[in-house]
Parts: structure tokens; sequence; C-alpha cells
């Protein structure tokens, strides 16, 4: 319906450990998260036959699956933290870091989500993500929403 946006939402848990580079004080130290993101989604052509904006299980295993590869149970490092990479590498450990092209804060965290694995992931599934709300802990999240009707976004999606 036209001015309406009809969404769906999906809860998807990870742990993660990180470090803000030139953080003012005890982010700056390696730490880790129980993280809680919701991935919220609207239809590129409003609810399906069955009343669905999409089956919540697509969410789930399309981000949720992405997360769990990626960012689940791994550092999630900036590029430009060599000492840390460099010694993170060293660590037995069963993923290697995964490496952000910015310092892993919650904002950017959401920021590549939303405008990176988003995209990738839902191509073809008739959803665009247009918000993610990414709780570092639970009292303390970071939001990043963006237009479904952005062209820029669309053409991330191939629509
Ligand atoms: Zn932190």
């Amino acid at each position: 319906m036209e001015g309406q946006l009809e969404t769906c939402v999906r809860k998807i848990h990870f742990c993660y450990g990180h470090r803000v580079m030139n953080h003012e004080s005890k982010c700056a130290t390696l730490h880790g998260h129980n993280a809680v993101v919701w991935v919220h989604a609207t239809p590129i052509k409003g609810l399906d036959k069955l009343g669905r904006v999409v089956d919540f299980s697509v969410l789930k295993e399309k981000i949720g699956g992405w997360v769990d590869k990626h960012w689940d149970h791994t550092m999630i490092l900036f590029k430009d933290d060599a000492k840390t990479l460099d010694l993170v590498k060293q660590a037995p450990a069963y993923k290697q870091p995964f490496i952000l092209p910015v310092n892993p804060t919650a904002e950017n965290l959401a920021h590549y989500l939303l405008w990176e694995v988003c995209p990738k992931e839902l191509a073809g599934t008739g959803v665009v993500a247009y918000k993610i709300t990414f709780y570092e802990t639970e009292n303390c999240y970071a939001e990043q929403i963006a237009d479904p009707k952005d062209p820029e976004l669309r053409k991330l999606y191939g629509i």
C-alpha cells in the first residue's frame, strides 16, 4: 500500500571480539561482546500470496548464515590495526580474524551489514533490508537506516 512500510524483523545472536583502534579508554583493549542484531526487511512488491514480507527463515538462513560463517566466534578488526592483526593471526584459532575496512564499532558493523552483506545475501529474495539495529550490549545499540526506495541501495540488490 502506498505510504505504508510493511516490515518483518529477524533477531540474530552472535559472539565476537574486537578492539576500537584509537579509542580513548577501555575499548582500545581486545575484548568481546554477545551481540544481538535485528534485521528489518521490507518487500519490493508487497506481501507474497501467503501474506508475508518473506518467510522469517530466509532472513535467518541468509543473514544469520553469513554472520555465523564470518563473524561469530572470531575477532573483527580494522584493516589498519596491523599490530593486533599480526598478533591474532599468530594465535591458535578455528577462524581467522574478519578484517573490516573501518573500525569495528557497532555503528560500522551495522553499516557493513546493511550496505555490504544484506544486498549480496538477500538479492533475489524479493525483499530489501533497510534497517539494522545492532546491540553491542543489552544497554547499548547503534542503528543504520536506509530509505528502501534509495536507488543506490536498490542497485546493490539488482533492482
Ligand atoms: Zn566493544
